[in-house]
């Protein structure tokens, strides 16, 4: 008799940029959450891209919203 028990150490997680599942045991991935270091850098840069829309398009909330900023 066969039993698919999956293993207690085996995980997975969806890329957070293209939607692979990448399972793994033990260790999390270096990339995690992403499949690749490629995945990794196109989140990087839509991070950054984010980032300048958010400058040009402040507004009050966002100025409340967050933690002040670090003093030192
Ligand atoms: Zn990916």
């Amino acid at each position: 008799m066969i039993q698919r028990m999956p293993d207690a150490n085996q995980r997975s997680f969806s890329c957070t940029i293209c939607g692979r599942v990448v399972t793994y045991d033990g260790r999390t991935p270096a990339t995690y959450p992403f499949c690749s270091q490629r995945c990794r850098m196109v989140d990087l840069g839509k991070w950054l891209n984010e980032q300048y829309t958010i400058e040009r398009d402040v507004t009050a909330d966002d100025l409340t919203d967050g933690e002040p900023p670090n003093p030192a």
